[in-house]
């Protein structure tokens, strides 16, 4: 197979306008005629099927929860990048696209990371005119602060609140659209399969998780936005309904799988405190813009903080990249916690965790302005740890966060399988291999507001694409093996909890396929998966009904393609024997233990073809080329 990318001819900054102009478009009074089946309601979802059907066309949106408004994007609380360059402190368009290309580690496409970066600010422009409240300073102007690996302050924000600010503005824009008829809106439905006429994708099937019915949509295109897969590590900051079942299914369908390997640890999140949890908290990065971050000097150092004299600690960040200091990206961030604790220096009673510290801050600017900034994150601390981070620092330590490996998608964010796009966090997206904090945000919203109203035009316009109905075999076919794997699930009648086995499998994957890897956990791992995957399917137990709401099976169904997809991000990240952004091989490291990147033998996306569970994948590469941006040694000194 050849991968194709479609990157558009031209100088870079033009490339985009050039390809708006060259596609073909649908005329106004034939959108209608189309139907467009939409995965998810998160951002990029949701900004998706409120323009398409702002455009015309009929579009057919789903989610599992019971309100759009509740997809896993509520939950963003930093900010979202735009090159505005408001603060005149040296931002163009350029620098935000040198900084996302060389913040994920040069594994991303330039040509997409500059459209992005173009992106950028009409986003902005687009969630102001909906209403949505960014925070402004005194004069007036939308208020900027900074995210790691920037050194400018490109990062709006509402409070600790951006994700669900933006998202109220995309649902707002979608609501519109079903009051107009032109987007229906199907909540509490798990996408479980993909239907593939003809080589092209032509709908799904779902599981109505309040009545259990297998039910059945035709459309002329499908889109994909439903989210990352960070939950395989069990416990993360995601939202713990966040899964890869429609990745993995459409995989199953003939999309690549590419880069799975890298997934996005975040430097400052709630240290894990027990076996009780289910996920894990985050605590934004923005508040590295205050917050100074500091381990005791001596090793076993058990006394509280405010004991330890400021030349007995090591605010290690501003020591090793002055240039930077806490603002360093967080695959670097994370790294160098983890090695404080390694030797033995972390602090809390798990010494798992570091200082985030804000005395300084409030010393310099007064509680009230650290409050206003960040008030509703240190309430969020204080109420899970019971400890108030205006008088001690906060603890944090890295966290599974974010996935920038996804379903391949070429420049049109189309996947392999013709008609199938995919958009947001489920795309292999343009953050290389490590994201750049505040633009996930910016890309879900680019895809889905800007990107997708065009590309897929020119699809619908160029595909031939004869009404389909949903009696057709493919559909019977998939909804039967939809069905099968229902019943295998309710019919094992085993004694493990299904908690139980994901919690394994976190295990397995945090400690060998984690915050760093080596060729020798790698195998380990590989080799504890498919064991585990059979003790799954032996020993689960599912309780209740196919045919009513049942939580417990919809939770069995993303563990099982967990158990399967688990073995994919592990054999990728085995075959990818360099160190780059967040995935970090032990084997290749530099001489001060910075990750070490292998350029000659590395530069391409690694996307994976299906073969068969427990089948060994086929991988397919598609080179990197870097004619704008150099790849260099990484140096945040
Ligand atoms: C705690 C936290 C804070 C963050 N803060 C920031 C930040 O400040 N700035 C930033 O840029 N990024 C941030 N991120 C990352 C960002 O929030 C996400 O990457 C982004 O919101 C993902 O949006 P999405 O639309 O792609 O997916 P999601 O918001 O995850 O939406 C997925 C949608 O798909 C649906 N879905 C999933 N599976 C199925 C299925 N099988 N069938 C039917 N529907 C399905 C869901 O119901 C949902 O509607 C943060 C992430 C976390 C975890």
């Amino acid at each position: 197979m050849k991968l194709d990318p479609q990157i558009p001819s031209g100088p870079i900054a033009e490339k985009w306008d050039r390809h708006k102009f060259e596609m073909k478009l649908v005329n106004p009074a034939n959108k209608r005629k189309y139907t467009v089946i939409c995965v998810g309601t998160g951002l990029a979802g949701a900004s998706a099927a409120a323009s398409l059907g702002e455009l015309g066309y009929n579009v057919l949106n789903f989610c599992i929860q019971d309100s759009p408004r509740r997809a896993h994007s509520i939950a963003a609380q930093g900010g979202i990048n735009a090159a505005k360059n408001y603060q005149n402190d040296g931002d163009s368009v350029y620098r935000l696209f040198y900084d996302t290309v060389k913040g994920g580690d040069y594994r991303s496409r330039e040509a997409n990371v500059y459209r992005l970066a173009q992106l950028s600010v009409n986003i902005i422009d687009q969630c102001v005119a909906q209403g949505v409240p960014f925070a402004r300073e005194y004069g007036g102007l939308l208020d900027n602060r900074s995210f790691g690996g920037a050194q400018v302050s490109r990062t709006f924000y509402a409070r600790g609140q951006t994700g669900q600010q933006l998202l109220i503005g995309a649902y707002q824009s979608l609501m519109r659209q079903v009051h107009e008829k032109k987007v229906q809106l199907f909540t509490r439905r798990e996408m479980l399969d993909l239907v593939v006429i003809d080589g092209k994708a032509r709908g799904i099937v779902v599981r109505n998780l309040k009545t259990g019915e297998i039910e059945r949509y035709a459309g002329d295109a499908v889109i994909l936005a439903t989210g990352g897969y960070g939950t395989v590590y069990y416990l993360s900051t995601n939202a713990v309904n966040s899964n890869v079942t429609a990745s993995w299914r459409a995989h199953k369908r003939g999309a690549l799988f590419a880069n799975p390997c890298f997934t996005q640890i975040h430097p400052t999140c709630i240290p894990v405190s027990g076996d009780h949890q289910s996920k894990l908290t985050l605590m934004s990065e923005s508040l590295r813009n205050d917050g100074r971050v500091w381990v005791p000097k001596k090793q076993g150092d058990a006394r509280p903080p405010e004991q330890i004299p400021e030349d007995e600690r090591d605010y290690y960040l501003e020591r090793k990249y002055p240039s930077f200091g806490n603002l360093v990206p967080r695959d670097v961030a994370s790294r160098n916690a983890k090695q404080v604790c390694d030797d033995g220096r972390g602090v809390g009673p798990s010494h798992l965790a570091v200082y985030l510290d804000f005395k300084d801050a409030i010393d310099r600017v007064g509680v009230e302005v650290i409050r206003e900034k960040y008030g509703n994150l240190f309430q969020m601390y204080q109420k899970i740890t019971d400890e108030d981070p205006y008088k001690v620092p906060m603890r944090i330590y890295p966290a599974i966060h974010y996935t920038m490996g996804g379903l391949w998608v070429d420049y049109n964010l189309m996947s392999t399988v013709p008609g199938l796009f995919v958009l947001g966090e489920a795309n292999f997206s343009d953050h290389g291999a490590n994201r750049l904090g505040a633009s996930a945000l910016m890309q879900g919203l680019a895809d889905g507001y800007f990107i997708i109203p065009y590309t897929i035009g020119n699809y619908l316009a160029s595909a031939s694409l004869p009404k389909v109905k949903t009696d057709h075999n493919a559909f019977n076919e998939a909804a039967d093996c939809t069905q099968k794997r229902i019943n295998q699930l309710l019919s094992v009648k085993g004694n493990l909890g299904i908690r139980e086995i994901h919690r394994e499998l976190g295990r397995v994957m945090w400690d060998d396929v984690g915050m760093s890897r080596s060729e020798e956990s790698l195998k380990r791992a590989l080799n504890a998966i498919p064991k585990l995957r059979e003790e799954f399917w032996q020993s689960v137990s599912v309780p209740g009904s196919p045919d009513n709401l049942n939580q417990s099976l919809e939770y069995a169904g993303r563990v099982a393609d967990y158990l399967e997809f688990a073995e994919l991000l592990t054999l990728d990240a085995l075959e990818r024997r360099e160190s780059c952004g967040g995935h970090f091989r032990e084997e290749s490291q530099t001489p001060d233990g910075e990750a070490k990147r292998d350029d000659a033998n590395f530069t391409y996306v690694a996307a994976w073809e299906f073969k068969g569970v427990g089948q060994r994948p086929e991988m397919h590469q598609e080179s990197l080329e870097f004619e704008e941006v150099h790849p260099t040694q990484r140096s945040y000194k």
